[in-house]
Order: structure tokens, then C-alpha cells, then sequence
């Protein structure tokens, strides 16, 4: 592509991309397609020819945009809603334009320390002593696995030369979590060589925060039958009910028994930020490692988490290597970003946090997450005060979990379900599901930098349509 048809077709991105931005919520926010829709349109063969983007841009429009679901849409409640705000975008437009490759100080020294930085204004706005050092990886499930990794390399003896297999002098190791956390931590305990097995846990109190009790009496009863308690994982903001385990009492523990704290607030760590949650991650600070993701409630487009670390010597233990290809003079001051987990290249993801930083500021990105939460609490009062819906957990966030009072037992959930199942296919918005104390509940996340308390309104009305008619189908 000349740098002139690169200039045309950009600005014409650039029109496409705003109008899109400034019109998201004319698209229905969940893909309107079958399985196996998008790829029958599409040739088996990579074109033998080059094409022109005229035609490239045809088919994305025809092809890829009906089976596009909308994150960017205000009526987005699914999950954790998110939006990839326009500072962002800008971000990883130039981070695309620039391809850097941030393996190494010198094939990157502005990805390389403009991270650092940016990290460490994320880590004073959530209020994270400067002792931790930040890194980002893609995924809350790639920082946690590096997280335990650490872990791993500090509690096992030489795993990084001999690993595990095989070794019978070492027993068994067991990582605690509490049954609300993110499936995330049973799959680095499966690509630790830890096991599935070695995950234990613990039961959750009525408002579903890790029980600290049966944390001490799991990690006692390990301990007299020989197994090496390796870490434990306390969530802030949990993936169903954005529940907080008590992390002041299970660091105490911790500390007590020498074990490591990973503290799982890929969602809501943002949140320390706001005045009402200044002490969110008061406790967290003598935590060993914590991750956060910005891009879940920080308006930054996927991909960007970050993990913070107490050790990161420990991580760089686990992970450092360095081939002659790779060797460098650069003064030993210098941090080569490779060093700090299993990937050598890296994005330049923090170009894009440093403008949604910049753009909003600490008072504008406070005021966006205040507004969700006052959302999402307007919200639980309507249910709260409704005849139809009951509220199933605490809402100390932007997420509320509920469903319709309808019927109990199988019946109830099957009335929920096809409540979940109408509103969604209104296409105007989109709200995902969960199971507490073996029900089916409904969740309404909000997350979206364009979503307002008319849209949250317009959801409340199709939910109440909605169970009226899924109890007359019943
Ligand atoms: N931790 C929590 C609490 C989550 O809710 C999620 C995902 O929603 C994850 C971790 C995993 O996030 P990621 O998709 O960034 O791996």
C-alpha cells in the first residue's frame, strides 16, 4: 500500500470509525447470526491475487459487521460491560503504525520505560505503595498465571531447573481460592504442573466473600497431612456478584502461615480510585502480587492488564533468559521487558492506557466509575422495590445480580432463563446470566463509557415485559 492510498483509505477509517462510535447503538448489540454464518461467506482459499481495500472494506461491511456483537454499545450488560474509549483507539492505531516490539530496552526504549511510568500512575491512583512494580500482559488470566509461577518459583525448590515430575520429595502443594473465583486460576494450576487438584476451595460466606475460618482450618489440615500450602488467591470484585473477600484477615493469615497473597481485582482494583473506595486496596498493599485490568473498567480497548508485584526479582528469577541473540550492552539499569514472563515479544500496550490517562484524567475516570456505581444502585433499587424481581447479592459495584420471584425450583430458573432469552433478543440490549446458591441468577453489569440512566431504564422496562410474557409462555 503506497503511502498515499495508506492516507486515503485511513481517513476514510477514521470517518467510518467515528460515525460508527458516535451511532453504535443502531446495530443490535448482540450479533444477529447463526453459527457458521460468517465463515460460509467467506472463500476457503486466501485470494491468489492482491485486492484492492475498496473491496476488503465491502466484505468487512457485508460479512464480518453482522456478526460483530457490540462491546461499544450502550445497552451492553453482559459480563463486564467494557468500552475501548477514543484515546484508546487512537492508541493502539499508532501502536499498530509503530509495530513496536518491546522485547528488549533498545528494540523499544519508549515502550519499555513509558510503561514503567504509566504503571506507576495507575499504581498512585488505586493507591498501591510504590514498593510494587507493575508489568502488562494481554489478559487478567496471563497475569494471575505469572503471578503463581512466582509463587511456584519461590516455594519449590529448584522448579526451574528439575520442575516437578517426578520428584516425590517434594509432596503435594495446594493453592486456595474461595468457590466465587475466576475459572482463570484453576487453569494456571493446570499449566503450573500444580494440577487441578492442588486448587482447594474454600467455601464463601452468604454475601460470597471467601470464609477466612475455613481458609486457617484448610491450610492447618493441609499442613498436618504434609502438604505445602503455596497461595492463596482473595478476589476484589468477583466475577458472578463482585464480591470482596476479606483481605485484611486473609493477609494477616498469610503472612502468618508464609504464604503468597495473589489478589485477584482484574475488575474492580479500578475502583480504588474513587473517594468512596479509597481504602478498597488498603489491605491488598502487603499483598505479593495483585492484578488489575484496564481493560475491563478503565476504558481501555482490549487488550491491557497489569500486574503488580511485590518480587518482581522472584518473576524475573522464574522467567529470565537470555540467548546470545538477545544479549546486550545496555547498563545493567536498563529492564528488558522479556525478562518478566514466559513471551518474548511484546505489544506496545501501555501507549494506549497513557492516553486514556491523559485524555480523562484522574478526576474524569473517577467521575465515569462513580456514575456506573450510582447506576447499578438505582438499578438495585427498582428491584429492590419491585414485586416481579428479587435481588440476590450485595452491589458494591457497577454489577446486579437478581431474577424474576416467578416460580421456585426448575421452573423458576426456566421462567429466568427465557426472560434473559426475550430482553436479549430485542436487540437493544444485552445482559448475561450466572448461578448463586445453585439458582439461576440474572446480571446486569454496567461498564460503558455511553451508557446512561436512560439506557438502564429502557433494560428495566424490556425485563419486566419480558417476565410478564415469559410467565404467560410458561
Ligand atoms: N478475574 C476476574 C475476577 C474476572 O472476572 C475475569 C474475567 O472476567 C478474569 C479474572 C479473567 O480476565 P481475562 O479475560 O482478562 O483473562
Amino acid at each position: 500500500m503506497d503511502p498515499e492510498s495508506f492516507r486515503h483509505e485511513a481517513h476514510r477509517l477514521a470517518d467510518w470509525i467515528a460515525d460508527y462510535l458516535a451511532s453504535s447503538s443502531r446495530y443490535p448489540v448482540l450479533a444477529n447470526v447463526s453459527p457458521g454464518q460468517v465463515r460460509a461467506q467467506l472463500p476457503a482459499e486466501a485470494p491468489a491475487a492482491g485486492e484492492t481495500f475498496d473491496a476488503v472494506f465491502a466484505d468487512f461491511e457485508r460479512i464480518i459487521l453482522p456478526g460483530i456483537t457490540h462491546w461499544n454499545h450502550p445497552g451492553f450488560f453482559a459480563y463486564f460491560a467494557i468500552t475501548g474509549s477514543g484515546p484508546g483507539i487512537l492508541g493502539e492505531f499508532l501502536s499498530a503504525a509503530l509495530n513496536q516490539q518491546a522485547m528488549l530496552w533498545r528494540t523499544s526504549p519508549a515502550a519499555t520505560e513509558l510503561e514503567a511510568v504509566t504503571l506507576r500512575w495507575l499504581q498512585r491512583l488505586i493507591r498501591l505503595p510504590d514498593e510494587f512494580e507493575g508489568v502488562i500482559y494481554d489478559t487478567a488470566s496471563i497475569s494471575t498465571l505469572h503471578a503463581l509461577a512466582a509463587a511456584r518459583e519461590r516455594a519449590v525448590p529448584q522448579v526451574r531447573e528439575r520442575g516437578m515430575a517426578g520428584r516425590s520429595e517434594l509432596g503435594m502443594f495446594r493453592v486456595y481460592c474461595s468457590d466465587q473465583t475466576h475459572s482463570s486460576i484453576d487453569k494456571s494450576v493446570i499449566l503450573l504442573g500444580l494440577g487441578q487438584s492442588s486448587l482447594r476451595k474454600i467455601p464463601s460466606d452468604d454475601q460470597f466473600r471467601m470464609r477466612t475460618d475455613a481458609l486457617r482450618a484448610a491450610i492447618e489440615e493441609d499442613r498436618r497431612s504434609g502438604i505445602t500450602p503455596l497461595a492463596v488467591v482473595a478476589t476484589i470484585g468477583s466475577t458472578s456478584t463482585t464480591s470482596i473477600d476479606p483481605v485484611d484477615e486473609i493477609a494477616t493469615l498469610c503472612a502468618q502461615q508464609r504464604v503468597w497473597l495473589h489478589v485477584d481485582a482484574a475488575y474492580a482494583g479500578v475502583a480504588a480510585m474513587t473517594t468512596e473506595y479509597q481504602h478498597l486496596l488498603t489491605a491488598a498493599a502487603t499483598a505479593d502480587s495483585l492484578v488489575v485490568n484496564p481493560h475491563k473498567w478503565l476504558f481501555t480497548p482490549f487488550d491491557c492488564s497489569v500486574l503488580y508485584c511485590r518480587h518482581m526479582d522472584v518473576l524475573r528469577s522464574a522467567f529470565s533468559l537470555i540467548p546470545a541473540y538477545l544479549q546486550t550492552n545496555d547498563p545493567s539499569v536498563v529492564k528488558n521487558l522479556m525478562d518478566t514472563g514466559i513471551q518474548l515479544g511484546r505489544r506496545f500496550r501501555a501507549l494506549k492506557l497513557w492516553m486514556v490517562m491523559r485524555h480523562f484524567g484522574a478526576s474524569g475516570l473517577r467521575e465515569r466509575l462513580s456514575e456506573h456505581m450510582r447506576l447499578a444502585r438505582l438499578f438495585a433499587s427498582w428491584v429492590d422495590e419491585s414485586r416481579e424481581f428479587e435481588r440476590l447479592a450485595p452491589v458494591p459495584f457497577s454489577v446486579v445480580c437478581f431474577r424474576a420471584i416467578a416460580a421456585g425450583g426448575d421452573e423458576g430458573d426456566a421462567i429466568n432463563e427465557r426472560v434473559v432469552e426475550l430482553v436479549n433478543r430485542s436487540g437493544e440490549v444485552f445482559i448475561s446470566h450466572t448461578r448463586l446458591n445453585g439458582r439461576f441468577a440474572i446480571r446486569l453489569a454496567i461498564g460503558n463509557l455511553h451508557t446512561t440512566e436512560e439506557h438502564v431504564r429502557r433494560a428495566w422496562t424490556l425485563l419486566n415485559g419480558a417476565v410478564i410474557e415469559a410467565s404467560r409462555l410458561h
